[in-house]
């Protein structure tokens, strides 16, 4: 086998084509300290925020069903979606940027896929069914008493997992306390909710127990970008090839020009993936720290300095030089500082009424007393703020009067929307085209909120 021998095959499928099932050995050292506690904190958020509400909204919904979308516990209608699609842009670019400085740095490290994978579900399965070597000899071993037990225990804990993370990203798609009375109610009056819940934590429970490093490797569109949005200068966890080469197995005593690798494979053994690092960044790292923590513990104990894997680039291996901002990182930033802007922008100036005016459906215009006419209007308007709001429109630019059909002026209540209409009158005389335009400004307790442009329907000069 040729040293480039690694390029002609996947680390997780075998010769004959089938799934290689991964046994990483537990990792242990500083960065997996610091990663177990990131992921608590992670954690920690994740399972606290759908509980958390302002104003009795909570702080975060992204109801798709009944396009209810709150951020911040800023309510979003379907008519903010262009606020919500610069924010999305704004994200992916955020994202792209990150991932052309530090790489996977949010896979390792906040990635709720590797989370619950390897701080939530592996510890469960560390924890029960013992290291790496133990693991394997269980699954490769006859169904024992004690094998049985094992993966009883393991599984039923795997399914109480599952559930409670198919509800917690429940709670942040219908809230809470549709979520408690989906839990506590009569089955019949929330069957849908309850197959949601049921199918939310199958789906869990077979990504964690069986699918696991798969999603990262075959699924997750992220992984797949890597090799456009990386290049030399992002900073990765990264072999040192130009201290590690030649590698050779250790032996008390000192050669010359042979590099630090002792060749002990334990970077492999903790890889969740697979992979051996020492072939350069492949699109299977995760970047989860776990060689880095392995080889350092390899590095003390040959009394060798630590970092032969480590966060660095490509340039920084290779020249030793620091690693610099390149064009594309300055053009990712200007455009991603642009963007914050114009999403700032639109937040502050999200009108507190969106009031559309349509001239009603097959109507043209009326004849009324006095040579008026009017044309009847249908008007949508909605209320984003948490308080009610008396709503009156007032002509700009040209002469006439607004009638709204009901009540003088409508009241829109606290976050909600109404249908309505109202019949524009002018006089006839002042009419000179068969169809102008009109524009009007909503006001509301004594404010304008905003404007809008509408038509009018007069009849032709000769009628
Ligand atoms: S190569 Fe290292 S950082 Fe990458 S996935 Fe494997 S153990 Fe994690
Ligand atoms: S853990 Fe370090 S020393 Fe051991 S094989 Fe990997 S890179 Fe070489």
């Amino acid at each position: 086998m040729g040293a480039e021998a690694f390029r002609d095959s996947v680390s997780h499928i075998d010769t004959s084509g089938k799934r290689v099932w991964f046994y990483p050995k537990k990792p242990k050292g500083k960065f997996y300290r610091w990663r177990t506690a990131v992921s608590l904190g992670f954690l920690l958020i994740l399972f606290t925020l759908p509980f958390i509400k302002v104003h009795g909204d909570p702080l975060f919904l992204f109801n798709v069903v009944d396009r209810k979308f709150i951020l911040f516990g800023v309510r979003f209608w379907p008519q903010d979606f262009f606020i919500f699609m610069v924010g999305m842009i704004a994200f992916i670019i955020f994202i792209a940027l990150f991932t052309v400085v530090y790489g996977r740095v949010f896979c390792g490290w906040v990635c709720p896929q590797t989370v619950f994978m390897e701080m939530v579900f592996r510890k469960i399965e560390y924890a029960i069914e013992g290291d790496f070597t133990h693991q394997r000899a269980l699954n490769r071993g006859p169904w024992t008493a004690e094998k049985i037990r094992k993966k009883t225990i393991k599984y039923i804990l795997f399914f109480l997992v599952a559930v409670l993370v198919a509800n917690t990203f429940l709670a942040y798609i219908i809230g809470v306390d549709e979520l408690k009375m989906i839990a506590t109610e009569p089955l019949s009056g929330h069957l849908g909710g309850f197959v949601a819940m049921l199918v939310f934590s199958t789906i869990f429970f077979f990504v964690y127990s069986w699918f696991r490093e798969q999603v990262c490797l075959v699924v997750c569109p992220y992984g797949r970008m890597q090799s456009v949005l990386l290049d030399r200068h992002s900073i990765v966890v990264a072999y040192d090839h130009v201290r590690g080469e030649p590698r050779e197995k250790f032996s008390k005593e000192e050669k010359t020009g042979k590099g630090d690798c002792i060749d002990c494979l334990e970077c492999v053994r903790v890889c969740p993936t697979g992979i051996d690092i020492r072939n350069g960044t492949q699109l299977e790292c995760v970047n989860c720290t776990a060689c880095i923590d392995a080889c350092d513990h390899m590095m003390e104990g040959v009394h060798r300095p630590k970092g032969l894997i480590r966060y660095a680039s490509e340039h920084n291996i290779a020249t030793g030089k620091p690693t610099r901002w390149t064009t594309r990182m300055v053009a990712y930033t200007g455009l991603l500082a642009a963007l914050v802007v114009l999403e700032s922008f639109l937040l502050v100036t999200r009108a507190d009424l969106d009031v559309t005016v349509v001239r009603a459906k097959g109507t043209l215009f009326y004849h009324e007393e006095g040579n008026r006419i009017s044309n009847l209007y249908n008007v949508k308007i909605i209320n984003k703020t948490r308080h009610d709001m008396e709503v009156e429109v007032k002509l700009t630019g040209s002469n006439g009067t607004v009638r709204w059909v009901g009540a003088p002026h409508p009241v829109v209540p606290a976050d909600s929307l109404i249908d309505t209409q109202f019949f524009i009158t002018r006089e006839a005389a002042e009419i000179l085209e068969q169809q102008s335009r009109l524009t009007l400004q909503v006001w509301s307790n004594g404010e304008q909120i905003t404007t809008e442009n509408t038509s009018f329907i007069g009849p032709l000069s000769s009628e």
